[in-house]
């Protein structure tokens, strides 16, 4: 039944055109969308001056067109956002949850990713916290944190935000961490369901977290395997992924349906994006995509 109510979203960012990886997890959130009778919103996720390619998010607006992946309503640009993330850190520090931390890089190296709490003492709201020093601004976590998570691919899952401890919302450099804005935006939106690669499941309690501190309410998540090359690294711009050719949409879109555990039946080859697309949105079965972290493009059938 169409759940009309639905919004979803895909939210790249401008750091390369769209390669095979990135079209998968587009398409996955595009079907999921449609199949519900839902909005499908596009984001554009350049916070990231220095990982900017310029000229990449034009080029990623043409090749969701090209691949007919057309996106409903104007395109949001987290750029034109900082007043309200500035906004958000303010209600959260006046709920005395956020501290200054002036850590730096090769202390942090030395935890392993851990954040052990140190700079704590520095909450904003005291006077320990010295404004002009460099820092980053963190989030205090409660002793007790574990977040229960129904993901829509993956099934039930448990976190243990503890573990990896108070994380960033400011960053030392003066930008909006992702964490934040994400969050932020996906609430701002009113996104309600998100289907994004697995390489994000990190992030996804610490965005759960940050949502119910908010006091907006947390969508429900559904984690793809992420496409990896043949020596198991996630597809990037860092590892050559190459760029998704526009001669080849119909057989790049193929290739991501299989990745996504559809039979396409082979009459379908020399059909047009739009009439794959539509068998694609009356077949997409959530509970088909395989559940593992990674896919590789063999895998395709
Ligand atoms: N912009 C981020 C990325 O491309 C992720 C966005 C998301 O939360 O889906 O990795």
């Amino acid at each position: 039944m169409a759940v009309s109510s639905y919004i979803g979203r895909f939210a790249p960012s401008p750091t390369g055109p769209l390669h095979k990886g990135s079209l998968l997890a587009a398409l996955a959130s595009f079907l999921d969308a449609q199949a519900n009778g839902g909005q499908w919103l596009l984001r554009i996720d350049d916070l990231d001056p220095p990982r900017e390619v310029p000229g990449a998010a034009d080029r990623i607006l043409r090749q969701l067109d090209e691949h007919g992946l057309h996106w409903d309503g104007p395109v949001l640009y987290q750029s034109t956002r900082l007043p309200a993330y500035k906004e958000a850190l303010q209600q959260l520090s006046r709920a005395s949850l956020l501290y200054a931390c002036y850590c730096n890089r090769a202390r942090l190296r030395t935890l392993g990713g851990s954040y052990d709490g140190k700079c704590q003492i520095h909450n904003l709201n005291s006077s320990t916290a010295i404004p002009d020093k460099p820092h980053a601004i963190r989030i205090q976590l409660p002793e007790q944190s574990t977040i229960d998570l129904e993901d829509l691919i993956q099934g039930s899952l448990r976190f243990d935000l503890s573990k990896t401890g108070d994380f960033i919302l400011w960053r030392r450099d003066q930008l909006p961490a992702y964490q934040l804005a994400c969050s932020l935006d996906d609430g701002h939106q009113g996104i309600n369901h998100i289907i994004r690669g697995s390489d994000l499941l990190d992030s996804t309690p610490r965005q759960i977290h940050l949502l119910n501190c908010l006091a907006l309410k947390p969508p429900q998540y559904g984690h793809i395997p992420v496409l990896s090359n043949a020596e198991g690294q996630k597809l990037s711009k860092q590892n050559h992924a190459p760029e998704l050719s526009s001669d080849d949409t119909v057989s790049n879109l193929f290739d991501c349906l299989g990745l996504l555990g559809f039979s396409v039946p082979s009459e379908l080859n020399n059909s047009s994006n739009q009439q794959l697309l539509n068998w694609a949105v009356e077949h997409w079965q959530p509970g088909n995509v395989p559940v593992l972290s990674r896919v590789t493009e063999s895998d395709s059938p």
